[in-house]
């Protein structure tokens, strides 16, 4: 019998793992897939760390959290810059002084309402599935308009990569705790159960409970990955399609993270394009699926050997630095 079964090696799993082990607890660790570190999964490809669920950037203004996660990893510094196309021009992004300079508009309401049309619109529509104002304004809110010139993507004081890659990092999370591989918990929760105290688990919610009341809202994405042979593609870490008619939301283009080698005479790049079907990435937080969440979520709180969190286990749109949060909150839980 282990004091935790944690189900999910992704950063919430890890991070529970690392601080109830810490603490004297004895956990193992399942992941359904075939690698750990969840979505922030990478592979070196010719000296680049290439994500296989998306781009990942580390980003937080949380001193403690940066400090934690510098325990697991040597962080690059590096600022995150994207630029958007819209009918074949490319633009300052996310919206700032030098983009309202480039539509030729002088800052204001007027030229929100341009930008929102321009940059907003078809993108959000290609993401979601709905028109711009069908989608919460929390998540269209990620992206700031600026008044300034500053025109990082992000403007938390801690950002940055890890030098070696995010699997390294959790490889290095996760030491001396034993991980089982291709391992579901939903094939066998029963079974699970009795190997353990507790169970912390960071999957779907409405899997959870196989789906009693209906499944959860998701959006997903399909990656394609390609190498080019030439030097530089698009000139930038990613580049925005905000028109509605291009099937693709971003391309990244790896080596413009900054790695420290660089091939040369290639490159390689990443489409995503937006889809219905596939893992599911990012909670549709509409009225069904809240009140759908508040079902399973009273369900959880008839079992009080079983906690749930994470970004898929809490249906939020969280962040790495959020999940990390969370996850040192209810581990230290635990024993405060
Ligand atoms: P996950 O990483 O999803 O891990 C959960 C794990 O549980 C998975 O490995 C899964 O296989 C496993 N699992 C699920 N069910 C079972 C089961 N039944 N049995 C066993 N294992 C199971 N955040 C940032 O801070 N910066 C970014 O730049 C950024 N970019 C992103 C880009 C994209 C395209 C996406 C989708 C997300 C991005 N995020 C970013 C968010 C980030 O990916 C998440 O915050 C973080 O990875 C969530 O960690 P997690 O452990 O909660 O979930
Ligand atoms: N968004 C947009 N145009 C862009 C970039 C983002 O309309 O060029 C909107 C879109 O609705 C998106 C949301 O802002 O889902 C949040 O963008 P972010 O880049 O944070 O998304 P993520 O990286 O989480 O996919």
């Amino acid at each position: 019998m282990i004091d935790y079964l944690i189900v999910g090696a992704g950063l919430f799993g890890a991070t529970c793992a690392r601080v109830l082990t810490d603490t004297g607890r004895s956990v193992v660790v399942i992941e359904r897939r075939g690698h750990i570190a969840g979505n922030c999964y990478d592979e070196n490809w010719s000296g680049c760390y290439v994500n296989r669920y998306g781009g990942h950037i580390f980003h937080t203004s949380s001193k403690r959290i940066w400090e934690f996660v510098n325990r697991f990893a040597e962080f690059r510094q590096y600022e995150h810059r994207v630029k958007a196309q819209f009918q074949g021009k490319t633009y300052s992004f996310p919206p700032n002084l030098t983009t309202f300079d480039q539509i030729g508009m002088k800052p204001g309401p007027e030229a929100e309402q341009r930008i929102r049309e321009m940059f907003f619109a078809g993108y959000t529509t290609k993401q979601w599935a709905r028109p711009l104002h069908k989608v919460s304004a929390s998540v269209v809110g990620r992206i700031p308009i600026r008044y300034t010139y500053d025109d990082r993507y992000f403007s938390d004081r801690y950002q940055g990569l890890p030098e070696y890659g995010y699997t390294r990092m959790v490889e290095k999370m996760l030491a001396g705790i034993p991980v089982e591989l291709n391992t579901d918990f939903l094939s066998d929760v029963e079974y699970w159960r009795g190997k353990a105290t507790k169970v912390i688990y960071s999957g779907p919610l409405d899997a959870l409970f196989g789906f009693e009341f209906g499944a959860l809202g998701y959006r997903s994405l399909r990656f394609e990955t390609e190498m080019l042979s030439v030097d530089n593609y698009q000139g930038c870490a990613t580049l925005n399609y905000t028109d509605l008619h291009i099937p693709w939301t971003r391309v990244m283009e790896w080596k413009h993270f900054g790695w420290h080698s660089q091939p040369k005479g290639e490159t390689i790049i990443t489409r995503e394009y937006p889809a219905a079907d596939g893992e599911p990435y990012y909670p549709i937080k509409d009225a069904r699926n809240t009140e759908l969440y508040a079902r399973y979520a009273e369900r959880l709180s008839e079992l009080p050997w079983l906690m749930v969190g994470g970004r898929l286990g809490s249906y939020r749109y969280y962040n790495m630095d959020q999940v990390i949060a969370q996850a040192l909150a209810m581990a230290t839980s635990q024993y405060e």
